[in-house]
């Protein structure tokens, strides 16, 4: 009925608007599904197109596998996880393989487009994708090489956060990653990545000792280089915790993995809110304080209270025990199992079917415990969700993330937080015509309003999940870092190539 309606408008677009816009290179291109599925060359670019008068670099011609507004594929592979957000991307290059990401870089800086990068889609504002510009993604890249002697694993940028940690599971290995499978390995890694594993193995960037990027090169080139600890370790420090489309595209991701025999896995469940006050000081002050081996979230909706915890190398009773703070509160309804972690992540992964479609979250960091007005504002936020869905979300800290930091250090800051929290609103069906529209302004309102509630008692943001009306989030994201951030972006990305809504602009020379 809705002629009007978004998904209306991106598959019209998509048949006829950006289609339109025809330049060199993309004519020619296709579908190539260039085989490969381990690390490529790292050359500059150097196949030819029609000749480009300023081109430094030889013209370059995009490859991979490729796809463009007028393709059946188009509509489905411009789509991001959070529906809220709709692009029309000119370009979309799934790359196979190193060389087709530095011919798509050297393409776009030749033709002046817009570029973003992209793997698994879950930007919480749409950033990995761009109106009229080209996406790069990467998140073909799949394949992995663990070194079980060494405890390494080289893995291809493309693989999903449960794709990495079933295959490392297999061996009984692991690296931390946040809890939601279908996020991309590497977007969660390069802004930080915490998850049950935090205060066990550190966030996920701690554990990144290596990586291949694609950066720009020259007038407008590009090439792939190496990062570790003795090739542009500043570079290395950089991408833990600021690596997210600010200097380069990463190809390849090198982790120190952790043995991990088992977990054991706790979920509780209390009805309504009435234990709000006591269930949330009780896990304050529990969490972020608890062994080391213990990971845990509290995730608050209007119906019920969630707790769910991963106790490493420890037995369902001793995860119990250690959570008795907060389970002898009221009497909920409390689930134990244990196994090997791949087995236990891929069991409580929700498929994306059944997620709303539309999400804003917005993210917090606090180093104090939530005095009691705090917990209130919570509760009385939470009493008028705008849905179900909507929940109040929070990741105890502490452990390894407060006491560790890999050789070289990380651009990620906030080492001293108790907890991790965020305000996030999900609405509207998938695949739903109407998604949801309605409530669209009220969610956004509720998410905004209780975030600024919190103001009084956080500091600090997580980049991974920006805060787009946020005034200081270079600081928030970064603390102090963002200096030295802006020195090495220079020296990467002196031209700015790699820029969106809050990227890293680059020191003045
Ligand atoms: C449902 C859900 C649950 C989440 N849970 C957690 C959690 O438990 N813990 C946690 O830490 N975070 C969590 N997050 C946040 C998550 O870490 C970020 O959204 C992450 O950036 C998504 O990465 P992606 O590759 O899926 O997304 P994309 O949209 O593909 O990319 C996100 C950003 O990373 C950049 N990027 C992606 N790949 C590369 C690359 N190879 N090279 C350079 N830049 C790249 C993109 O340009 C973009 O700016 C969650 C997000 C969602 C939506």
């Amino acid at each position: 009925m809705d002629d009007l309606s978004r998904r209306n408008l991106l598959k019209a677009t998509a048949a006829a608007g950006a289609g339109a816009v025809v330049l060199p290179g993309i004519a020619a291109a296709g579908t190539q599904g260039m085989a490969g599925n381990g690390p490529g060359s790292s050359s500059s670019a150097s196949t030819t197109s029609e000749k480009h008068r300023s081109a430094k670099t030889p013209p370059a011609e995009l490859t991979g596998r490729i796809v463009r507004p007028q393709d059946p594929a188009y509509a489905k592979a411009t789509l991001g996880w959070d529906e809220l957000f709709v692009h029309y991307p000119l370009v979309i290059v799934f790359a196979q393989e190193t060389r087709d990401v530095v011919n798509a870089l050297t393409w776009a800086r030749q033709n002046d487009v817009a570029l973003r990068v992209r793997s698994g889609r879950h930007s919480l504002e749409g950033w990995s994708n761009v109106d009229n510009g080209i996406v790069i993604d990467i998140s073909e890249l799949k394949w992995a090489r663990i070194d079980t002697a060494r405890l390494t694993a080289t893995v291809g940028a493309g693989l999903s956060q449960l794709e990495a940690v079933t295959t490392l599971g297999k061996q009984d290995l692991a690296v931390t990653t946040g809890s939601e499978g279908s996020v991309g390995l590497s977007g969660a890694t390069l802004g930080g990545g915490f998850g049950f594993l935090t205060r066990y193995l550190g966030m996920a960037c701690d554990s990144l000792i290596a990586a291949e990027i694609v950066v720009a090169s020259g007038a407008d080139g590009a090439k792939a280089i190496r990062v570790d600890l003795n090739n542009n370790p500043d570079l290395l420090w950089a991408l833990r915790g600021a690596g997210n489309g600010n200097f380069g595209i990463v190809t390849s991701l090198t982790y120190k993995v952790a043995p991990i025999k088992s977990v054991a896995y706790v979920q509780a469940t209390w009805d309504g809110l009435n234990d709000l006050h006591r269930i949330f000081n009780a896990y304050q002050y529990t969490a972020p304080f608890a062994d080391n081996r213990l990971g845990t979230q509290l995730e608050i909706h209007k119906p019920q209270i969630l707790l769910f915890a991963v106790l490493v190398n420890g037995s369902e009773a001793r995860a119990k025990e250690l959570l008795a703070p907060i389970l002898s509160i009221g009497n909920p309804d409390v689930m134990a199992q244990k196994g090997g972690w791949g087995d236990i992540y891929a069991r409580f992964q929700i498929p994306i079917t059944k997620e709303p479609a539309n999400w804003k979250f917005f993210s917090q960091f606090t180093t104090e415990p939530f005095p009691r007005k705090a917990i209130s504002v919570v509760g009385s936020f939470m009493h008028d969700a705008p849905t179900d869905d909507s929940n109040y979300f929070v990741q105890a800290f502490g452990g390894a993330v407060k006491t560790s930091e890999p050789p070289g250090g990380t651009a990620f800051p906030h080492r001293d937080a108790l907890f991790y929290a965020e305000p996030g609103a999900g609405w509207g069906t998938r695949g739903d015509e109407e998604s949801g529209d309605p409530i669209t302004p009220k969610a956004q309102a509720w998410t905004a309003e209780f975030s600024q509630a919190l103001r009084p008692y956080v500091n600090g943001a997580y980049v991974n999940v920006p805060n787009i009306g946020m005034l200081d989030w270079e600081t928030a994201y970064w603390g102090s870092n963002f200096d030295r951030l802006r020195k090495i972006k220079a020296k990467y990305d002196l031209h700015n190539v790699f820029q969106y809504e809050q990227s890293i602009p680059p020191a003045p020379c």
